[in-house]
Order: C-alpha cells, then structure tokens, then sequence
C-alpha cells in the first residue's frame, strides 16, 4: 500500500484570514480605491489560500476564489447577462449584478447559510424556445486568469480548476421558460469551449461541483445530467472531469450519477452536521458498488463542521476499503463539503488579545478540539497519511469515531431527544380556541412592529464605547434606556397598539443571546462570508445549553415603564439559534435545540413573571433547517416545532405567543406551522403579492395572522391608499371569515436597517391605513 493515499481540495474560504477581501471590496465601493487595488487584494487572498493548501500538502489544488459569488462569477463566463446590465462591462457590470437597485436577487445556498445570486435564465437571456442557440457573450478571461494564477502559485500538475455544474447552475436560476434540459443545453456549447481552453491551458483536471445531486429533484435529472456530461466529457479530450457532491449523500441519484462519464467522482460521507438521518454514502456504496474505472473522492473530513476529526474519517476509509469497491490508488482524501463554510484558522483565536476583558477567550482544552478551514485541510492530509496504514488506522479509531461509524453504516438515527421531558411541557395549557378569549382583547386590524426599530450611528457607538471600556455598564444601560424611552414615545405618538422596546441593545438576534446562555462561545474572528463583503461570526455550541438567568426582563421593564400599552417580550426562537450557529457533534441537533427549548422556556417564564403578557418567539431560520432530501422534512420538523413548543408552551392561557417567519413561501410546510400553535403568525408577505396568505386562508388556518403590509428592505415610504389596499385583500382572501381583530397589521420584518424618519414615517400611514380600514367595515 502507498504511504499516503492522495489528497484534494474542493473549495476553501475566500474573504482572506483577515477579511482583507471584504475591506477591499468595500473601500472599492465607496470610491475610495480603484480596480488595480481591489483586484490585487483579491488575487493576493487566493494565492494565500492556495500556498497554504500546497504548504500543507495537498496533492491537487482545487482553485476557489471569487470577486463576490461563485455562482455570479459563472454567470459572467458563461456571458448570461440579463439586458438591463448590458450596456455595462467588466467589474462595474459584475457588481451591478451584485449588488443595488437592479441587482440579482439573492436566495440561500443549498441548506448553508450562505447567499448567492440568482441568474435569471428567462427568453432574453437563453433566447426564445423556438431558436437553436443562446445568445450568451461568454468571457472566459475570468477562469483562464485564475487558472494561470493558480499554476504559477502550486504548479501546473496540482492548480485544478472549479466550475459550477450546468445542472445544477441551471436549477439555481430563475425565470427559465425552457424545461431544464434545454436549458442545460443551451449552455452546453459554452461549458464545452471553456472545458477545451482550460485543457489548452493544461488542468490536470476540471471540478465540476453539482450539489444538486445531493437534493430531492436532483435525482430525477438523470437525463439532463447523462446527457450534458457525455457532451462535456468529449468536449474536454484528455483531461479528466471530476464531478464533485456535497451537502448530502446523493440518495436515490447514486447509482447513475456515478456511472456519468467522468474520471472522478467526490461523495458526501458525513451530510450536514447533526443531522437526525446520517449520509448514506457508504451504504450506498455497499450495495451499490463502485465503478472500477474511477477515482473516488472520499468526503470524509467534516467540512461543515467546526469540530476536529474525532477518528471517524480514518474509520470511514477503512471500512470504504475493506468493502472492496476502491482501491487504495483510487481513494482521494478530502473535505465532505467545500471549506467556505468554515472560518479560515482557528490559531487567530489562540494569539494573545489586543483589549483583555473585552475579547472572546477561548480555553486550550477546547482550541484543541477545533479546526477551521486551515486546520481542516492539515487534517485531509494527516488523515490521508494514517488511513493508507491498517496499524495507526486502528490505533487512531477510538470510540466517538466508532459510534459515529456504525450510524453512519446502519444509517441510524439520532437518539430521542425528549425522553426525559414531561409531554405536557410541549402544550399550552389551553387549546387556541380558549385561550384567545383570555388574551389581550383589541379592536380590527390591530397595529404592532416585528421588533427592531432603527440601529443607528449612535446605538452603534455605544456598544464600542462599553466594549473598549470608555462607558460604564451602568452608563451604557442608562443610554440604551434613553433609546427605549425613545422607541416607545414614537409608538405612543403614532398610536401604535402593541409596543416593543425597539432591541437597540441587541448587535445580532442570535449573539445576544448566545452571550447569555450557558454552553455557547464566542470566537474573535471566526468570520465566515454570508454574501459578497458581508461576513458573520457563527457562535460555537461547546457545551450543554443551559440558562443563567433573565436575558430579556430589563429591556421589557424600562419600555413597559414608559407606557400603558402592552409591549411584547422579544426572544430569538431555538431553531434560529441552532441554526445560526456551529451545532455541537457529539450530540444531535435536535437535542441541542431541545436544550435551547428548554433555556429559552425559563426566559417565557421569566417575561411572564416581569408581567408581560404578550411574548414573541422569531424562529425566522425554521425553514432553511430543513433537509436537501424531502423524505427527511418530517423528522426535522418534527424536533423543530418540539423545540419552539417546549419554549413556549409554558406560557399561561392567557399570554399571547407571537411568532415572527421572514420568508413567507411556507406553502409546503404548512402543518409544521400550524403545529407551532402560536397564538399570532406575523410573516413577510409584501413582496410574495399575498401567496401565503392565499394558501394559509386555504389549509383553513385559524388563529391570529399578521401579514406583513410593506416592505422593510427599502427606504421607500409605503403611501395609506397602498397599504389599505393590502389590509382589503387580506380580507378579500376570506382568512379567519370575519374576525377582523385578529388580523393584525405590521411591517415585513424588523426596521433596524432603517432610518428614523422613513420608519416613522411608514408607520404613521400604516395605522392611518388600518384605522380608515376599521372604519370602513
Ligand atoms: N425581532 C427581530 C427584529 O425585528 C426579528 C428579525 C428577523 O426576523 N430576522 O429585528
Ligand atoms: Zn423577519
């Protein structure tokens, strides 16, 4: 046997490990730098990213980097501009797609949490159905210029260029009139002359990432994907294709998708950290096989996870072994999703910090159970090293990794979580139907806000003043009650009917009260990029969540202080900060949201106690939890809604729970929120021209709803007529027939990237709109 099986990369963080490409791409777009600037920041992150891989002894480089978004860099080579940007060129035309008023629209990555541009694929892009080709204007130079970078970097034989698939490039679009294989193959020809110039330009190899196989539709694109590979494959001649899967196992796609003609094929052996059913990668391969005339890149380091290797990848390639369907020369060692997930080094965490009391600390016992993205690819190698020798491969399993195993191979699910919890701890008291009669009583259409009201310069400034030390805690609460007061005298003025404190003192909806849980840590800067320049620091469940004490009772009493109007107690729901966050592994996540559940429930009490009598739980996240595979929704949602109904079902009959959804295509959840069983559904609904409501009014949904009336994304002020128009078609759509007063009229979402006069602005014409609106019944 080798002393090492082979090693490879298929995506690394691109922001830089100082985020050096976001203060670029931001001083850029205020017209403080110009392109040369931003460009040779960029260029200089990749080749730090790609030396470090080489340094560590990575034998094939796959080059990741991009100027804002993968899936934007591929609308660009592939030249599908939609016609408002193509009076424009190079990067002002790219970050005209990125980003302001006619920008793409931005949608979820998959189940990450990472944000990507839609290409819009509609007759004036792909051209019309009846016409042969596309109109596209490719521009290679892109992928080309990356790829000599990245040979005079790690050299020809290892510099391995990455492509989104067409498949799957297509299923991320929007506005395709064309079924998806003539989509597929309006592309083709250009996938096939970029394949052609990067084997000109001497790839030892193209990776072809097509995470739709790894989703429920993926596999039944079978002929899309058989036909576009048998094109591409003879398109690039010599050079191998490497066709590369994550974020799940590929299912019920396995056993064609590995026959595609191509010379690699990368598989998912971990899915997504947590989760309640486990990658069936090997027991696919089991029954499956393999084909013997491919290489198989084995997804076996945990690339969505902030957790070092616990022996489990050495474990997964013994076994992979032992089944007999790969040999030893065949097996490629590499991470199980890309590393952009992931912050890029945890030993920025451990150098020593600047302002002592302020930072984030993070205990050596723990360090030594972490690894970012660059300690993730040291493991690729070290693991590739240790599987290629039975001795250290069984020295090197301990019991974790032999756990971890066996449900990986028996494809078990998680433990039951609730075991030890009183069913009746997931109830309310009373069924709806009751306890509305004892809730806050209010006339039609009801006016409130989601929660934030605008996070200002100056709300900003205190948080650094306490962080450096320059406000006293004592100082800084008094300001912030200042801020409440504020908020709450806005309210009153506008005649607002139930108030909220307005969360100045909140950064972020899950940090807040992350910092305050038990179980939960903090890192410096573990910055992983959500969209183009924006990046987030994801805290790290390290511990048993547990609850400390009132995180939210202070904020409620100063507002309530200032009013006799109700104000809600606002709280951050277990799902969203699950899924906000690194989940631990050792445990499944459904039984650190039943933790959270069981946390945020002592806070509902806590609020109670303080005497609120109306509470909201956002669970905004409780959608992008769900699983790629459909088959698997039922038991996600299933510990999901548990966990908001463990949070909330100790609220009394008579305490009003609200919560709070931000992207309103709920359609095919509907029960799931239904089971939630909170007293009101406030959701965004202004850009989706009433479609959830429509279908919520349909399923016969049947307890209070808030839709929202306008659109918090932008600064324009929504005028009284429109938003009476809205408030007439929620009526129109015959939802809760008749019982106006429980249809409740509030904005979108929360105002915190609002300015003040805008906010109050379109606050005062919404309950101008719904005052007019209740005296016209
Ligand atoms: N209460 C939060 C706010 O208003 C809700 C934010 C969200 O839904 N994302 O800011
Ligand atoms: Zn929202």
């Amino acid at each position: 046997m080798a002393a090492m099986l082979s090693t490879t990369t298929i995506g690394f963080p691109r922001i830089g490990n100082q985020r050096q490409l976001k203060f670029a791409m931001e001083s850029y777009f205020k017209g403080d730098s110009g392109e040369a600037e931003l460009l040779a920041v960029a260029h200089k992150v990749q080749s730090d990213a790609w030396a470090l891989q080489k340094a560590a002894g990575i034998a094939v480089i796959g080059l990741d980097g991009t100027l804002y978004d993968q899936v934007l860099d591929t609308i660009t080579w592939l030249g599908a501009i939609p016609p408002r940007f193509k009076h424009l060129s190079g990067l002002q035309r790219y970050y005209a797609m990125a980003r302001g008023g006619a920008a793409l629209d931005m949608s979820k990555f998959f189940d990450t949490n990472y944000h990507y541009l839609v290409p819009e694929l509609g007759p004036d892009v792909l051209g019309p159905a009846t016409a042969a080709g596309a109109p596209l204007q490719p521009d290679f130079s892109g992928p080309l210029d990356k790829l000599a970078r990245g040979q005079a970097v790690v050299g020809r034989e290892r510099a391995v260029p990455i492509l989104i698939g067409p498949v799957t490039f297509v299923s991320l679009s929007r506005g395709c009139e064309l079924p998806l294989d003539q989509a597929v193959a309006r592309l083709l020809p250009t996938y096939c002359a970029l394949l052609q110039q990067l084997a000109a330009a001497g790839a030892p190899e193209v990776q072809l990432h097509e995470p739709v196989l790894a989703t429920s539709e993926g596999a039944g694109m079978r002929a899309e994907f058989e036909t576009a590979y048998a094109q591409m494959a003879q398109a690039a001649g010599s050079v191998p294709l490497h066709l590369v899967t994550y974020y799940d196992d590929l299912g019920a796609a396995y056993p064609w998708a590995v026959q595609l003609p191509v010379a690699a094929v990368t598989l998912d052996f971990l899915g997504p950290p947590g989760a309640a059913v486990p990658s069936q990668t090997l027991a696919l391969l089991q029954q499956h096989g393999f084909p013997a005339d491919k290489r198989l890149g084995a997804g076996v380091v945990d690339g969505r996870s902030v957790w070092k290797d616990d022996g489990t990848a050495v474990a997964l390639l013994r076994a992979l072994l032992d089944t007999g369907a790969v040999s030893s020369d065949r097996l490629v060692v590499t991470s199980s999703a890309p590393l952009q997930h992931l912050p890029y080094d945890l030993g920025l965490e451990l150098e020593a910090p600047k302002t002592p009391e302020a930072e984030p600390h993070l205990p050596p016992a723990l360090a030594a159970r972490l690894g970012f993205a660059k300690q993730k690819v040291e493991e690729i190698v070290s693991v590739a090293r240790l599987a290629a020798s039975p001795a250290a491969a069984a020295a090197a399993a301990g019991h974790g990794a032999v756990v971890q195993l066996q449900r990986l191979q028996q494809g078990k699910g998680v433990e039951d979580h609730t075991a030890d919890i009183p069913a009746e701890w997931f109830s309310r008291p009373k069924p709806y139907d009751v306890r509305r009669e004892q809730q806050l009583q209010l006339p039609a259409f009801p006016t409130t806000t989601i929660g934030s009201f605008p996070q200002t310069a100056e709300v900003r400034r205190l948080r650094q003043q306490l962080k450096s030390g320059r406000l006293t805690q004592a100082e800084y609460e008094g300001l912030i009650a200042g801020h409440i007061a504020h908020a709450v005298g806005v309210q009153e003025a506008l005649g607002i009917d139930v108030l909220v404190h307005g969360e100045a003192e909140r950064t972020d909806m899950v940090e807040y009260f992350g910092m305050q849980l038990g179980g939960m840590l903090f890192t410096r800067a573990g910055w992983v990029q959500s969209y183009g320049s924006r990046c987030v620091r994801p805290p790290l469940v390290v511990d048993d969540i547990t609850y400390r004490g009132p995180m939210t009772c202070w904020e409620y009493k100063v507002a309530s202080a200032y009013t006799r109007k109700p104000v809600k107690g606002m709280l951050t729901g277990p799902v969203t900060i699950l899924n906000w966050s690194f989940p631990r592994k050792d445990i499944s996540r459904a039984a650190q949201a039943m933790q959270l559940g069981l946390a945020l429930r002592q806070e509902v009490a806590a609020l109670e106690a303080a005497g609120c009598t109306i509470i909201q739980v956002d669970d905004p996240a409780l959608r992008e939890g769900l699983p790629l595979k459909r088959e698997r929704w039922a038991s996600y949602l299933s510990w999901a809604v548990d966990a908001f109904r463990l949070c909330t079902g100790v609220a009394a009959a008579g305490t009003q729970v609200v919560t709070h959804l931000c992207y309103s295509d709920f359609q095919d959840i509907l029960p799931a929120i239904d089971r939630m069983d909170a007293d009101v559904l406030t959701i965004e609904n202004s850009r989706s021209d009433n479609a959830m409501m429509a279908a919520l009014a349909a399923a016969g949904y049947g307890r209070d709803i808030g839709p929202g009336v306008y659109d918090v994304h932008s600064p324009v002020v929504p005028s009284v007529e429109f938003i009476k128009s809205r408030i007439r078609s929620f009526v129109d759509s015959g939802i809760l027939s008749g019982r106006y007063d429980r249809i409740w009229v509030n904005p979108d979402c929360g105002l915190k990237t609002r300015g003040w006069p805008e906010t109050i602005a379109a606050l005062r014409n919404m309950v101008e709109a719904a005052a007019q609106a209740r005296a016209e019944l």
